[in-house]
């Protein structure tokens, strides 16, 4: 991966990012996909933000390197604390962290989320966090997309403001990615199911603790709403 060609699940994340944007892509680290989108122009100019020393001075670096100074500003900060009310920005993009550490930023910086209308949020794992905050706070999905990269399978989710309705099959496993049901999203919870019911058959071993006879009845739900889908 280079600035120039991306992995394809960022490839993916700098599709919905509109033309002519305003971008600040939080947890930046080499900055790859600020620069991608500059250097193919679909972008005005950016902010690449990182609280991590080692990553935030690879990004410095990236943007040197790539002569992206003017357009690209890399600032070490903790999340959407890198945006400056003078930088404008519309569009967020966090990717590669894990839903709940994305809701924890959003929710970190509600005064910085005022002037954004776009967020592009791709969760390793655990999206399902990032519906139900957006159904709490206003944020309506406009898109979403599914992809598998090296084995492994990514969600995107992009928000814009609006209201929506969510089933809890679509919180779990997103609105748009059960109507396209595609193989990547078939994959995703047939493999999801089958690790759940081993865990299932374990603890239906164990001693049946609270803890346990709540987390079988998660379980149970979550194979019964996936199963609906699925079509099993
Ligand atoms: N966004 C890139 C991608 O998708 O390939 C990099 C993903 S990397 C796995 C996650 C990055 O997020 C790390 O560099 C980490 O330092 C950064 N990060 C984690 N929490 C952060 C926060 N609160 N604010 C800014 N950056 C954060």
């Amino acid at each position: 991966m280079n600035a120039l060609n991306l992995s394809k699940r960022l490839e993916k994340v700098a599709s919905f990012v509109p033309q002519g944007a305003i971008l600040a892509d939080i947890g930046s680290d080499h900055a790859y996909l600020p620069c991608y989108l500059v250097h193919k122009g679909m972008i005005q100019k950016a902010i690449a933000g990182e609280v991590v020393k080692g990553p935030y001075e690879s990004a410095l670096n990236k943007v040197k390197e790539e002569g992206l100074e003017k357009q690209i500003t890399v600032r070490l900060a903790d999340g959407l604390e890198a945006i400056e009310e003078s930088d404008e920005v519309d569009t967020v993009t966090i990717a590669g962290m894990g839903g709940p550490l994305i809701v924890s930023i959003l929710e970190n910086s509600p005064e910085k989320l005022k002037s954004l209308s776009r967020l592009i949020l791709q969760p390793n794992i655990h999206a399902r966090v990032i519906r139900r905050w957006a159904l709490e706070n206003d944020w309506a999905i406009v898109e979403e997309a599914i992809i598998e990269e090296d084995e492994k399978i990514y969600e995107i989710i992009v928000l814009e403001r609006g209201k929506m309705t969510l089933t809890e099959a679509e919180k779990l496993m997103g609105k748009y990615l059960i109507n396209e049901k595609s193989d990547v999203l078939m994959k995703k919870w047939t493999r999801e199911v089958q690790h759940w019911k081993k865990v299932l058959s374990s603890l239906e071993k164990a001693e049946s603790t609270l803890d346990i006879i709540e987390k079988r009845k998660e379980l149970l739900h979550n194979i019964a709403l996936v199963e609906e889908v699925l079509g099993e």
